[in-house]
């Protein structure tokens, strides 16, 4: 089957095909030929490749980005970041993976009793368009150095991406079945689930995609990992520094036009500080020009496709209709897919905007009167990926920190995926941690060796 794609900002028309059961046949197949020789390799073998995948990724870096930018639509300078912080981890996970898999010994009244880490087979990533590199390799890295092998069912909007990171891995010499790409739809990926050669998925995407998915997984008993949505709050204190908070204000809402799980999202502002963060907030993401994604002066990508524009400027009208004030943008911009910086202010309980994710280049501010009420409303949502709390005074920040229900809370600095630290969400954001040393462990047998 031919599946075609738009260019967002070209709308040109690209075409790729998808596989058929023969195809998944080979390659699960394959997958499964390759894991015992690849374990077999040891931490530092597979380490060496590794480190050629990063080189790869380095070489080919202005390529990739090209390829980002077609398939959806990302900022060129924000394309070649992703791309180094993918080969980063790379890197990383070569240099760490020994010391997060040495046996763990604990001491019991045996002669001997330990925890080993073991690689589990074939484990099968759907990932999403938003960040096509960087989401791959959040999840391939660990998995390698692990001693597992690797399927990917990419986003359909994606294809060249989900190509490209194969032609890495291939350059660098990667033994063939270790990774294998599978461009399939969703009802195939329910049988690639079924599989017994899979033991285990993780997914990065939407609630919907989690609940389908993690159903499936749950029916085949299989271990999954899921990483959804998020309306990260930004909490704001009256203490806070504004021209710092502002500049992170807009880096975090608008980046990658606003397509972030963990973009700052429910900008919850205390009363005594909100006019002046909200005046300084607007007049900053103002300056925000959209643009061709290629080009340098460009301060916003357009979004990655029609539906989701169309998606969000629906929840935006929604939000308008029931008392929200459009304070910037909040129409769409020319061509299919542009969405210009945009703010909703006064957003209240019954507002789609104060309930449901927004990924898009939409803030919502929300004024509280004080830190008990803003921590209150971070809370008040269904989500718990991320958080941010902005104020002078670090110890504060890192109490109110401490009562936000979710998976990470960072205090005067934007939530950032960082390898060192272990990443994902908790109530309908998901479950599962990536990345650290909680990352590489999500899919390994932890065996407990007992010698008597
Ligand atoms: P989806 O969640 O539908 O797509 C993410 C991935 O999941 C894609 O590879 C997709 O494949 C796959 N997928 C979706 N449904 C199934 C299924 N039933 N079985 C197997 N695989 C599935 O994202 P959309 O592109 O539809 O974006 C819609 C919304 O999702 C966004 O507005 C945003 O709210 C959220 N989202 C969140 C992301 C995050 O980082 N947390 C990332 C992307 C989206 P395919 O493309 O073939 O459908």
């Amino acid at each position: 089957m031919t599946v075609e794609n738009r260019d967002p900002w070209t709308g040109e028309i690209r075409r790729h095909e998808k596989i058929d059961a023969a195809g998944i046949e080979r390659a699960l197949a394959a997958a499964d030929a390759a894991f015992p020789a690849w374990v077999a390799l040891g931490v530092d073998g597979r380490g060496a490749y590794l480190r050629k995948i990063a080189a790869s990724l380095r070489a080919r870096r202005e390529s990739i980005a090209t390829l980002m930018t077609q398939d959806m639509g990302k900022l060129r300078r924000e394309a070649l970041g992703e791309i180094e912080k993918s080969a980063a981890a790379c890197e990383y996970y070569a240099d760490n993976a020994a010391r997060y898999l040495e046996d763990q010994v604990i001491p019991t009244e045996a002669a001997k009793s330990y925890v080993r880490y073991e690689p589990i087979g074939c484990v099968l990533a759907i990932m999403p368009w938003n960040f096509p590199i960087w989401q791959v390799f959040r999840f391939l890295a660990p998995g390698l150095m692990a001693g597992n092998v690797a399927v990917l069912k990419h986003a359909t909007n994606v294809p060249q991406c989900a190509d490209a990171i194969a032609d890495v891995l291939a350059e660098a010499g990667v033994p063939a079945g270790v990774f294998a790409v599978l461009h399939i739809d969703n009802e195939q990926t329910a049988k690639v689930i079924g599989d017994p050669r899979i033991k285990a998925v993780t997914l990065t995407g939407s609630e919907r995609a989690g609940r389908s998915v993690a159903a499936t997984a749950g029916q085949h008993l299989k271990k999954c990992v899921m990483e959804l949505g998020g309306s990260d709050p930004f909490v704001v204190l009256e203490d806070a520094d504004l021209d710092r908070t502002v500049t992170m204000a807009v880096l975090s809402r608008y980046g990658n036009a606003g397509q972030t799980c963990i973009a700052a999202k429910r900008f919850i502002v205390v009363e005594a500080i909100a006019d002046a963060f909200v005046e300084r907030f607007a007049a900053a993401a103002a300056r925000l020009q959209p643009g061709d994604p290629n080009a340098d002066g460009t301060g916003i990508a357009p979004m990655a496709r029609a539906d989701l524009r169309d998606e969000l400027h629906k929840q935006v009208q929604a939000s308008i209709a029931r008392g929200a004030t459009p304070l910037l943008g909040c129409t769409p911009g020319q061509g299919a897919t542009v969405y210009p910086a945009s703010i909703l202010d006064g957003v209240k309980p019954g507002m789609p905007a104060y309930h449901e994710e927004l990924f898009g280049p939409v803030a919502s501010i929300i004024r509280v009167r004080d830190e008990a009420e803003a921590i209150r409303v971070a809370n008040d949502t269904a989500f718990g990926l991320g958080a941010s709390v902005w104020t002078r005074d670090k110890a504060r920040g890192d109490q109110v920190a401490r009562q936000i229900a979710a998976g990470a809370c960072f205090v005067n600095t934007i939530v950032r995926s960082d390898v060192r630290l272990p990443f994902g969400g908790t109530k309908t954001s998901g479950f599962g941690r990536e990345l650290a040393e909680h990352g590489i462990h999500e899919f390994m047998n932890i065996k407990t060796v007992v010698v008597d």
